[in-house]
C-alpha cells in the first residue's frame, strides 16, 4: 500500500531533538564519554513529598476514572491561590483557569481554536518549536518576529507590518525566553496589550520558566499589566518548577472567552489528567516554595561554573538572567551552528543544540541546558578549553 502523510506533516521540519538524539546515539555506541547538554530537561529528581502524594492518590479507586475534562476544582482553587500569592493577580478558578496534558498540549492546540485557513500567527524566532509547528498543522501562517540581541530578545512590535498584524490571530511570546534566557519587563509587556488592542491579537504568554531565576529576581507575570486579560491568556507548566516533565502537568489562565475556546478543542481530543496527578500537582503548589529556591540555588551554581569557566577561557558570553539555559553567541571564525555543535561532539564529546534549529535567527549561536551537575560542567569546560581553542 502507498502511505503517504498530510501536505503540511511532510512540510514540518524534522523535530530538532530527533536528530540531535541520533547522532548522541551513535556517539555512545562508540563508547563516547558524552556531556549531554542539548535537552532542556531538568536531571534534579521530582521532589519526594510530591511523589508521596501521587502514591496515595493512586491507591484510590475514585481516582483511577475519566477526570473531568476542565481539571478538577481543587486543583483549579490551587492554580488560583498560587497565582494570587506569587503573581498577586486574581483568576476565577472556574472560567479562568484551565489545566493542561502538560502546556505543550495547550500550546499546541491554541491554533485549532482560533485559526482558519492562512490566518497568520507571530511566532517569536529562535523559540520553543511547537509555536511555529502547531500553527503550520492548524493551516495558518507563522509569521517570524526576530529576537535580537540588541534588542534585548524581545520582538520589536513597531517593525512589525500592520497589515500582517491586522491579519494575526495569535501571538506566542515566551520569557523568562527559551532559548535566549532573556526575560521581558512590565514596560515590554504593556507594550504588548497596547498592541494586540489595537490590532486585535490574542496573546499566548508561555511562562514556562517564571519560576526558574537568579539572584532573587523573580520575572512577573504577563497577567499583571493591566488589560492584558482582556487580550491574553499565560501557559505554565509544573515541568521546569518541579522537575516534573515526564508527569505531564500544566495550565492556562487568563481570558475567559480563549479559555472556553481551547476548552472545547480539548475535550475533542483528551480526556482530563489522571486524578492521582492533579492531587499531587495541589501538593506542589501549596508546599514547593522551597523546592524552588533550592532549584535555583542549584542552577545559579551551575550557571556560576559553566560561564565563568568558559569567560576564563576566553570565551565572551553574557550572564543569562534566568532559565537554565545559557544561549552562546558563536566567535566569528565558526561557520555555522550546525558546524559548532559537531564540532563540539565530535572532539570534545559534548552535545549542544544549534542555534538554528530554534529558528532563522538563532544562527549564530548555541544553546546549552545546564541539566547536570556541577562537576560535569567543569569538565565541558576543560574540554571546551583543549578542544576548541583554535575557534577563539
Ligand atoms: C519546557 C517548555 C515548556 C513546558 O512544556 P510542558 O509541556 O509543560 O512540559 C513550555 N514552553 C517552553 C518554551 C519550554 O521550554
Amino acid at each position: 500500500m502507498d502511505i503517504t502523510v498530510s501536505k503540511k506533516l511532510g512540510s514540518l521540519p524534522p523535530y530538532l531533538f530527533a536528530e540531535i538524539d541520533t547522532a548522541k546515539r551513535k556517539a555512545r555506541q562508540e563508547g563516547r564519554n558524552i556531556i549531554d547538554l542539548g535537552v532542556g530537561d531538568p536531571d534534579i529528581p521530582t521532589p519526594s513529598f510530591i511523589i508521596e502524594k501521587l502514591y496515595e492518590a493512586a491507591k484510590d479507586p475514585k481516582n483511577h476514572r475519566y477526570a473531568l475534562d476542565q481539571g478538577m476544582p481543587e486543583f483549579r482553587i490551587a492554580i488560583a491561590e498560587w497565582y494570587k500569592k506569587r503573581f498577586n493577580v486574581d483568576l476565577n478558578p472556574e472560567k479562568e483557569i484551565l489545566p493542561l496534558i502538560g502546556s505543550k498540549e495547550g500550546i499546541a492546540h491554541m491554533p485549532i481554536a482560533f485559526l482558519d485557513k492562512g490566518d497568520f500567527v507571530l511566532v517569536p524566532d529562535p523559540g520553543y518549536p511547537p509555536y511555529k509547528n502547531a500553527t503550520i498543522l492548524a493551516d495558518g501562517k507563522p509569521q517570524v518576529m526576530p529576537l535580537k540581541a540588541s534588542h534585548g530578545f524581545l520582538p520589536e512590535l513597531d517593525t512589525i507590518n500592520p497589515r500582517i498584524a491586522d491579519k494575526a490571530k495569535l501571538m506566542f511570546l515566551n520569557y523568562p525566553n527559551n532559548p535566549t534566557a532573556a526575560v521581558a519587563d512590565r514596560s515590554f509587556y504593556e507594550k504588548v496589550v497596547q498592541f494586540a488592542t489595537l490590532h486585535n491579537i490574542i496573546v499566548c504568554h508561555d511562562a514556562a520558566y517564571s519560576e526558574v531565576y537568579f539572584n532573587g529576581i523573580k520575572p512577573m507575570s504577563f497577567l499583571e499589566v493591566p488589560g492584558a486579560k482582556e487580550v491574553g491568556v499565560e501557559f505554565h507548566s509544573l515541568s521546569k518548577t518541579f522537575n516534573m516533565t515526564g508527569w505531564r502537568v500544566g495550565w492556562v489562565c487568563g481570558n475567559e472567552k480563549v479559555i472556553s475556546a481551547l476548552a472545547k478543542v480539548k475535550s475533542n481530543i483528551d480526556s482530563g489528567i489522571f486524578q492521582a496527578i492533579q492531587v499531587a500537582g495541589i501538593a506542589s503548589l501549596r508546599d514547593g516554595d522551597s523546592v524552588i529556591e533550592q532549584n535555583n540555588k542549584i542552577y545559579g551554581e551551575r550557571c556560576q561554573v559553566f560561564v565563568e569557566g568558559l569567560k576564563n577561557i576566553g570565551w565572551k558570553i553574557d550572564k543569562p538572567h534566568a532559565t537554565f539555559y545559557v544561549w552562546l553567541k558563536l566567535p566569528r571564525k565558526v561557520k555555522s551552528s550546525v558546524e559548532f555543535c559537531s564540532i563540539l561532539l565530535e572532539r570534545a564529546n559534548i552535545v549542544a543544540t544549534p542555534g538554528v534549529g530554534l529558528g532563522k535567527y538563532g544562527e549564530g549561536y548555541a544553546r546549552f541546558a545546564l541539566t547536570l551537575d556541577k562537576e560535569k560542567l567543569k569538565e565541558a569546560v576543560e574540554r571546551m578549553k583543549v578542544y576548541l581553542v583554535d575557534m577563539l
